[in-house]
């Protein structure tokens, strides 16, 4: 039986050895994909990824005594690389859905928003859901934004309207051109909007007046079943967020996203 136990014990050994290696992890690194161009909670300044998210998971790296590694990708690819442990974290404005909380674990929410819509200042009749019907309508990829224009043109209440995908809400913007309107979370939209003579940004209203969505929260995503990291990260968050950080950030950071037209 001893024999047999520590039989089993070598073996148990070696597979983790073999995983360590094999899965290619080190322990000693926090890496966090997230989608440079969402500001205030992520955007490029002075050639370096900063933004609220950035500074979230650097106090997580800091609690956990770990090297942060801060990947800016595509945003529909991060809740994919958070599931399959490429990364340990997802950190990008990410709204907290069931769907995506399928693939990965969220954590406590940090901030809110609601969907707004940009249109160009000299567009006068663009007021509410319906003035939406049959136009062209830029979106980022993957986001709650895209799925809520989606859901809105297959159930028929946008008539005949379309969608084109960007890469971030910015891009979707400095496209207006091409496009009627743009649909993006609030202060995104207002940031983009903030520094433009020519683009004008509310919120995504139906004809009644009455929000176009739900409230959304923001979490940030850890790969599912890692209880340990997921407690240090809402360790962290309900400090910062009790003790008005996460805010300080949100102003901080949408200063510094307007200084650089970010
Ligand atoms: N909150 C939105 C979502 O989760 C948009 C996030 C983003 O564009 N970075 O889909």
């Amino acid at each position: 039986m001893k024999k047999f136990l520590s039989i089993m014990l070598a073996a148990l050994m070696l597979v983790s050895a073999f995983c360590f290696v094999g899965c290619g992890k080190d322990d000693s690194k926090l890496t966090v994909y997230t989608e440079a161009g969402f500001a205030p909670y992520e955007f490029i300044y002075n050639g370096e990824v900063v933004g609220v998210d950035i500074e979230i998971v650097k106090a997580v790296a800091a609690e956990l005594g770990k090297e942060l590694i801060v990947k800016d990708v595509a945003f529909d690819t991060i809740c994919t690389a958070v599931s399959s442990g490429k990364a340990d974290i997802g950190a990008a404005g990410i709204t907290i859905r069931a769907d995506r909380a399928e693939q990965v674990d969220f954590s406590i929410p940090y901030s809110s928003t609601e969907q707004y819509v940009i249109v160009k200042t000299s567009d006068t009749t663009t007021k509410s859901l319906d003035d939406l019907k049959d136009k062209k309508i830029g979106i980022q990829q993957g986001t709650t934004s895209d799925m809520l224009i989606d859901g809105l043109i297959k159930d028929g209440t946008l008539g005949s309207a379309t969608i084109t995908p960007y890469t971030s809400p910015a891009v979707a913007a400095a496209s207006i051109d091409k496009l009627d309107a743009v649909v993006t979370d609030k202060l995104t939209a207002q940031l983009i909007v903030a520094n433009s003579d020519t683009l004008k940004a509310f919120p995504l209203v139906k004809a009644d007046g009455t929000p176009a969505a739900e409230v959304e929260e923001y979490g940030i995503a850890v790969t599912k079943g890692n209880k340990e990291l997921l407690d240090a990260v809402n360790k962290v968050l309900e400090k910062l967020i009790a003790d008005g950080t996460v805010d300080k950030w949100v102003e901080e950071y949408s200063a510094k996203a307007q200084e650089v037209g970010a």
